[in-house]
Formats: structure tokens, C-alpha cells, sequence
């Protein structure tokens, strides 16, 4: 239903939470975020409100993160079901709003490959897809490409690995947006421009079938074969 990334100096988790905030008018039913800081991805999510999330997590630590409230459309609104979702290793971590409608073909040629999976949402598919990819020997990048191929259906998609600080994002039939402030060096990613307009009023809108690539410096926007496209920020009019 609504995803929020983030990536800047200091601490991801507060300005991840106040976008989850921020996009609570669209309606959920689970909260979750994912940090990380270079040793690895740390995942707290649960069914229920954005405010019982911040209630019941300890505070996990890193610049980048990614966060989701969910609206269920395959499996019930569980802890195990809410978004961000991993592979076995928990080196890949994603949120995603859409549905995949090929899930099932998917999660039965992985599973046939040893895959495990951990909850019923259609989502799951996407990081173990993006494992399978790096454990071939595919780059981050390429990863993370060559599993979003695979997905039919809508989908605005964004995927961490670890020890990556990079958020990968993709967008076809759900929205996307990414939020830029050069001057901070602080880049946002969301499903609606609310969730970090208190940051950022610089604003790049997605089309379908753009990827965007947003590190430390900045975000790349590319077709799905990796094409540059022109996306440019446009400024926002807006009363604080
Ligand atoms: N289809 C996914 C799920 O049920 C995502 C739903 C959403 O957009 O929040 O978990």
C-alpha cells in the first residue's frame, strides 16, 4: 500500500517512520522497516498500526532503509506477512506494493530449487528471485534486474542488499517517486510525495517501467534493460 525509503547521513529509522506516518491516510493493516548500517539488514515489522511498530521496536541503526504499510491482498495481515520481506540468508530485504500475479509459478520453480518460504504473500517471490540471481553470480544491480523481469502484474517495488547502500526501485502500475536534496545529501523514495515532503519538496515522478538506482550520491533513472531515461525534479508547491 505505501512504501518509504531513505537514504542520507545520520539515522534512517525516524525519518522512515514519519513517512510510514505520513502515508497512513491510504489505509493498512501492517508496518515494517528495514535498516542497514554495513554489517547487515535489520528487519522489525508486525501487524497493526505504524505507532505499535514504533512502540515494540528496539531502535536499529543505518543511513539507508526502506519502509511499507500493507494492505493485504494475498495472505492475512500476520507479523509474517507484513512487508519488508527476505530470502533464507536475509541479505536481501524488499517492500512492494501491487501483486505479482505469476507468485505461484514463480514460487514453485524456486521451491523446487530449495527455497523456503516464510509467509503466503505474493511478495516473497521478489527476494528470493533477487538471491537466487546474486548466488549465479549476477551483480547488485543486475540482481536485482533480472528479478524484476520475472514479475508480471503491478508493482512499485524497492529492494536493499546488504553491505549495498543503495535503494533499487521499480515502478510499473503502482506509483513511485523519489524525493532529491542535493544539499542535505539526503535522497527519499516513496509511493506518494506526503511521505518525505517535510524533507524534500524536489520530487522525480517514475513512469512504468523505470528503474531508479538511488545511492549516496544521487539517484539513476533507467528503463529495465538499463537505458538512461531523462527524469528530471520538479519543485513542488506546497504550504508547510
Ligand atoms: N500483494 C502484497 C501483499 O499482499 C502487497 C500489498 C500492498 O500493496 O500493500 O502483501
Amino acid at each position: 500500500c505505501g512504501i518509504i525509503g531513505r537514504i542520507g547521513s545520520g539515522n534512517a529509522l525516524d525519518h522512515l517512520l514519519t513517512g510510514l506516518e505520513n502515508l497512513e491516510y491510504r489505509g493498512y493493516d501492517s508496518a515494517g522497516v528495514a535498516v542497514q548500517n554495513g554489517a547487515g539488514i535489520e528487519i522489525r515489522k508486525r501487524s497493526g498500526r505504524v505507532s505499535e511498530l514504533e512502540e515494540t521496536i528496539d531502535a536499529p541503526e543505518g543511513r539507508v532503509g526502506i519502509g511499507h504499510t500493507r494492505w493485504s491482498t494475498h495472505g492475512p495481515p500476520t507479523d509474517e506477512n507484513a512487508h519488508p520481506h527476505t530470502d533464507a540468508t536475509e541479505d536481501v530485504a524488499v517492500v512492494h506494493n501491487g501483486i505479482v500475479e505469476n507468485h505461484a509459478d514463480l514460487r514453485n520453480r524456486l521451491a523446487d530449487r530449495g527455497h523456503d518460504f516464510t509467509s503466503d504473500t505474493d511478495t516473497e517471490v521478489i527476494p528470493h528471485l533477487v538471491q537466487a540471481n546474486l548466488d549465479a553470480g549476477f551483480d547488485n544491480e543486475a540482481a536485482f534486474r533480472r528479478a524484476v523481469e520475472e514479475l508480471e502484474g503491478s508493482y512499485a517495488v524497492a529492494v536493499m542488499i546488504a553491505g549495498d547502500h543503495t535503494i533499487y526501485a521499480a515502478r510499473s502500475g503502482s506509483p513511485l517517486v523519489v524525493g532529491v536534496d542535493d544539499d542535505a545529501g539526503e535522497y527519499y523514495l516513496a509511493s506518494d510525495v506526503p511521505a518525505f515532503l517535510e524533507y524534500t519538496d524536489r520530487v522525480v515522478y517514475l513512469e512504468d517501467g523505470d528503474v531508479a538506482i538511488i545511492g549516496p550520491d544521487g539517484a539513476d533513472f533507467t528503463d529495465l534493460a538499463g537505458e538512461p531515461v531523462p527524469r528530471t525534479p520538479e519543485t513542488i508547491d506546497w504550504d508547510p
